[in-house]
């Protein structure tokens, strides 16, 4: 068997060379980091759910007309994505005071927010991800004043969206963190599409009657039931009946 070539290894997902040119796999791991890699675990079968979570909110996104970089789920950790040039800047659409923000503004988590805000930050592991300004990304030549147009216009429309599905299962969407990447056609022409993943690790789920949390905060503030708040998001969405029990937990090697 052939050792496929690693291209990158982040703290959550490793992408390889995919079959063909301009694709890669994009593999799941069960590792869980926090507050920059200070805090590192392992969430037991969190990279065959986010896997799923992901391939399923990417499929709804695409088909209200948001292009993504995903091609297909491969197998329980893997997917098949296009290969981007990824914009170095993290997009965080928040529609309640949550984490971050509740630090920083000294505000009450749970607040309602007038109306959705979006942040920029600059996706840099060694300064802590800086939060930035749309004349910071566009004055260091991240994205152009178009691109941040295109983005904004699509983080919204996805915060539309999944604001709606989450709340049809009975859960509150509070804030995520969006990537987005360019990709080329075979005229060279440029469009920016979705990129990363959509799931428990990037967004704050609540529980619509309880509050309860059901993402990565479990596992950030040692809230306990790691494992069940990721499986019940994915019960929840309709997915978790198609995979045993038993699937959740293995981990198969990577070859
Ligand atoms: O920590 P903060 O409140 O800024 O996070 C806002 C949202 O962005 C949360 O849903 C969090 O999970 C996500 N996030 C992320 N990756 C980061 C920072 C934040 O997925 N590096």
């Amino acid at each position: 068997m052939t050792r496929r070539k690693q291209v990158y290894e982040g703290e959550a997902k490793v992408m390889f060379e995919g079959p063909e040119p301009g694709t890669l796999v994009q593999y799941f791991k069960d590792d869980a980091t926090a507050f920059n890699a200070q805090k590192r675990g392992t969430i037991t079968g969190k990279g065959v759910i986010n896997n799923r979570i992901s391939e399923f909110l990417m499929t709804r996104l695409a088909e209200i007309g948001i292009p993504t970089h995903f091609v297909r789920r491969l197998n329980m950790r893997e997917q098949l994505v296009r290969q981007v040039e990824i914009i170095p800047i993290e997009v965080v659409v928040r529609n309640v005071v949550a984490g971050s923000l509740a630090q920083r503004l000294g505000m009450a988590e749970g607040t309602a927010l007038p109306r959705s805000i979006v942040e920029y930050y600059y996706k840099s592991d060694k300064l802590g991800d800086p939060m930035v300004s749309e004349e910071h990304i566009t004055c260091f030549g991240w994205a152009s004043t178009h691109d941040l147009d295109d983005i904004m216009q699509m983080s919204l429309r996805i915060n539309d969206f999944l604001s709606g599905l989450f709340l049809g299962i009975g859960i509150k969407l509070i804030d995520f963190k969006l990537e987005f990447g360019r990709l080329y056609d075979e005229h060279d022409q440029m469009r920016i599409v979705l990129a990363d993943e959509i799931s428990p690790d990037n967004c704050r789920l609540w529980d619509v009657k309880t509050n309860e949390k059901l993402d990565k905060d479990r596992f950030r503030r040692d809230l306990g039931k790691v494992e069940e708040a990721y499986q019940e998001v994915a019960r929840r969405l309709g997915i978790l009946p198609e995979m045993a029990a038993g699937d959740v937990k293995g981990t198969p090697t990577v070859q």
